[in-house]
């Protein structure tokens, strides 16, 4: 049986070697903290995944906490006008509901799951020098480290990389006690034209229940307004007055809210960057890249924890499948990176992704003020969040737009 080491102890990497366990691999996770010191320490993301990545991690017997915390059950979009005013406002459900586990909750939960299934869990950080002792004791190493120092292994891809910088200063705010929205639970999804987004939604944290804030400002605009923030009830403050401020009507419901716990604040931002999958280390082994590690994007439509659901379903089936052959074929190993990004569509949702953090061009603006009265339009968008494949035909071509709405309008029409 192949041996296999994981580096990076996240969504995708825990993942991948829970289902490489559940088949009966020998497998190593190196990861720099300890479940402890995870469910222990500061917020990392907002993590609200969509029906198809939440399905990989129900088939691997991982949703450990599906009946604890709250579904998200549709979308609504919102536009702002300079005024205060809402002149777009729709609402559509999902066929599926999303939902969000607290990466504190779920990491640790799926550490010890990982040493149930008889997993090896080595916490150390991992260096370049430590990649060449795992890859000479290791038929694979897999490096899922998101953000962390070892990306740079991995050479930029230019053509996959439209953005140079960060194009968003980012912000999460967790916190209890908001008013629910009406109808049903959703990503409640506001853009302020020129500065920046702004989305909520409920989660499960380590204390319970709770809705989390994030915040997506254009850099050097009003919502790039984080640098004299110290404390957690200036981030709280701060959280407040851009609400008051751009979206008055998500400030109304967050008159009695509080912070669900001092470290479920997280302020930063980060240039979204495609990588070269494999990188080849001095002594000649070549290691895979997967996930954030290779293919890192902006929070700004929620696809992160999707793509690393959807890429470590990917290359477990891709291991799975080459039982006999070598996994550090190059062939293999790019094939297998390919899996996930046009199989599993994470290379859609990064082309959508970055066309989202640039003005909108006037056919999406018509898109969604036709939505409005079009719950076609509404449906359809809320529902390829899912599976973002569905955008590339109509929301990022003009011309599909064009012809969707007409095709709308005509069934309205009757
Ligand atoms: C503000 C914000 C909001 C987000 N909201 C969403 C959302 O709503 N929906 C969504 O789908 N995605 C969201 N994301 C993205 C999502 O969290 C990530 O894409 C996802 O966690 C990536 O999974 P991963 O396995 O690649 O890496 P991670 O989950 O980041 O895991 C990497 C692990 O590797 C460990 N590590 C790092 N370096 C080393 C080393 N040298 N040695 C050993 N271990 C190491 C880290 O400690 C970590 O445990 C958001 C991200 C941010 C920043």
């Amino acid at each position: 049986m192949q041996r296999i080491a994981i580096v990076g102890g996240g969504q995708s990497g825990l993942q991948l070697a829970l289902g490489l366990l559940q088949r009966g691999y020998k497998v190593t996770v190196v990861t720099d903290r300890s479940g402890e010191d995870i469910a222990a320490g500061r917020v990392m993301s907002s993590q609200c995944m969509f029906h198809t990545a939440l399905e990989y991690e129900r088939e691997l017997g991982l949703n450990f906490w599906e009946q604890d915390g709250p579904y998200v059950e549709g979308m609504s979009v919102s536009i702002a006008g300079p005024d205060g005013s809402r002149p777009v406002h729709w609402a559509a459900r999902l066929e599926k509901p999303a939902q969000a586990i607290d990466q504190r909750v779920k990491y640790p939960g799926w550490m010890k799951e990982l040493e149930r299934r008889g997993g090896a869990l080595v916490l150390e950080t991992c260096t370049r020098a430590r990649l060449e002792s795992l890859a000479a004791e290791h038929d694979l190493v897999v490096v899922a480290t998101g953000k962390g120092d070892l990306k740079d292994l991995f050479k930029k891809d230019p053509e996959r990389s439209p953005h140079g910088q960060p194009m968003r200063a980012l912000a999460l705010t967790y916190v209890k006690k908001m008013t629910p929205r009406p109808e049903f639970t959703a990503v409640n999804f506001n853009i302020i034209p020129g500065v920046g987004e702004y989305f909520v939604f409920p989660s499960l944290t380590t204390t319970g229940a709770c809705e989390i804030m994030v915040f997506e400002g254009i850099p050097g605009g009003p919502m790039d307004c984080w640098g004299d923030v110290k404390t957690p009830a200036e981030h709280l403050a701060k959280s407040r007055w851009i609400l008051d401020t751009f979206v008055p009507w998500e400030g109304a419901r967050c008159r009695e809210v509080e912070l669900t716990d001092d470290l479920g604040v997280l302020r930063g931002r980060f240039a979204p960057v495609v990588r070269e999958p494999i990188a080849r280390l001095p002594s000649g082994a070549t290691i895979l890249g997967m996930a954030d590690a290779v293919c890192l994007n902006d929070p700004i439509t929620g696809q992160g924890s999707n793509n690393a659901s959807k890429a470590a379903h990917a290359y477990l089936h891709a291991i799975l499948e080459r039982a006999e052959g070598s996994l550090t074929d190059e062939d293999w190993m790019r094939a297998t990176f390919e899996r996930a990004w046009e199989g599993e569509g994470v290379g859609a949702a990064t082309v959508w992704t970055n066309a989202l953090l640039l003005p909108p061009p006037p056919h999406v603006l018509e898109l969604f003020g036709a939505a409005n009265s079009l719950n076609g339009i509404a449906s359809r968008f809320t529902n390829a969040f899912n599976d973002p494949r569905d955008f590339g035909s109509w929301f990022l071509d003009p011309a599909g737009a064009k012809g969707f709405i007409a095709e709308q309008r005509g069934a309205a029409a009757g």
